[in-house]
């Protein structure tokens, strides 16, 4: 066959065909909206990296702790496979957290264990119910693994409404639930006696506690999860410890789901990297907990400035951010607007929140230059 005969005309229909072997429900799904990587930022800006402050993504301000950049500079076995089991590292945690080895499992980060979970349950058609405003992975998830999302939206003040989302767990039934606490984006703790009605119903109830170090003590329901069988709570390093370009999570889950677990993660989820750099923050957790206090007073005086600045409206916060509605000015352009001075804040073109913003709180001298930026608009 003349090779020339392959007419643009006969490669699109073979690439039609080609794409009839996706999984029907993938032609639907919309694409997740990453933010700008900063450095590609930097260079669109025209200002140097270190310059920009970047409190977008609700990283740690202060960056890894020294003996984490010294188990990163030592790192003696990059060559060889991470171990698939996480053994150090889960050993680390259940002595941090005082609880069971055997219900830990290590993932690359947080966002990997809600697939896992999904992949675990999901079958296509599956109804999941989502509480929006809400971390934007549960939908994604969902509808990567076929599922169905049904929204359950949250109150005027963010908060879950727990009446209208036990009925829709009634009505529909549901698997599994994702609930984070505290929330992201509003940074709101979920009610206690919501999540003790919620784990009246017959499903799993996953507490997603990305942000909980930033929490007051006792918020957590991490030590309950190995007396439970239907309780999965779900951290992260990425926030607290400062590993989110590392990608190291772990989440604990009640013991008759571990073996099924174990048998069909990916094997190396966890690299040698994220594992020893994990290990060393957990470690030095007193300093990662001297940080969290700073982070968590310099939200307090944050929310107290914010209040003063006429076109901002703060909503308390359990967490390491700040939303705020932004009253009588167009949301979008006011974080324009920062990120030409080079101050990167998250703004959400999503219903409800489109007259938000949300900032990252970041070390004082940061926030300064961010309340002065404000103030002069
Ligand atoms: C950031 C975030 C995560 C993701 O954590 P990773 O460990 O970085 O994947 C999970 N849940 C919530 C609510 C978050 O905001």
């Amino acid at each position: 066959m003349n090779i020339t005969c392959h007419s643009s005309l006969f490669a699109t229909s073979l690439v039609q065909k080609m794409k009839e072997f996706l999984r029907p429900h993938l032609h639907n799904l919309t694409p997740y909206t990453p933010i700008l990587p900063f450095e590609a930022l930097s260079e669109w800006l025209g200002i140097p990296a270190e310059k920009i402050i970047k409190l977008d993504a609700n990283e740690n301000p202060y960056g890894i702790l020294p003996a984490v950049a010294d188990a990163l500079r030592e790192l003696p076995y990059a060559h060889i496979y991470p171990d698939p089991e996480s053994r150090f590292l889960r050993r680390a945690l259940a002595d941090y957290h005082k609880i069971p080895v055997e219900n830990i499992l290590a993932g690359a980060g947080a966002d990997e264990l809600i697939d896992l979970i999904l992949r675990f349950f999901i079958e296509p058609g599956d109804v999941i119910l989502n509480c929006p405003p809400t971390f934007g992975m549960y939908a994604f998830d969902t509808a990567i693994n076929g599922g169905q999302i049904i929204n359950v939206p949250r109150l005027d003040d963010f908060s879950v409404d727990a009446d209208a989302l036990l009925e829709a767990v009634a009505e529909y039934k549901p698997k599994l639930l994702f609930l984070a606490t505290p929330n992201n984006p509003d940074g709101s703790l979920l009610r206690s006696e919501t999540i003790d009605a919620l784990l009246e119903e017959n499903l799993l109830l996953v507490l997603d506690e990305a942000y909980m170090e930033f929490a007051p003590p006792n918020s957590s329901r991490i030590k309950e999860v190995a007396e439970r069988e239907k309780l999965i709570v779900l951290r992260t390093f990425s926030k607290w410890a400062g590993l989110a370009g590392l990608r190291v999570g772990y989440g604990i889950f009640p013991s008759w789901l571990m073996p099924y677990l174990w048998t069909a993660k990916q094997p190396y989820n966890v690299s040698v990297a994220a594992s020893e750099a994990a290990l060393a923050a957990l470690k030095n957790a007193d300093q990662l907990e001297e940080i969290g206090q700073k982070i968590i007073a310099e939200r307090k005086r944050l929310y107290t400035t914010l209040q003063e600045i006429d076109c901002l409206e703060p909503y308390p916060s359990q967490s390491n951010f700040i939303l705020c509605k932004v009253i009588e000015r167009d949301a979008a352009k006011l974080k324009a607007d920062l990120a030409k001075q080079g101050i990167l804040i998250r703004y959400f073109n999503k219903p409800r929140l489109d007259d938000h913003i949300r900032i990252s709180i970041g070390k004082p001298e940061q926030m300064d230059v961010v309340v002065r930026a404000l103030e002069k608009m």
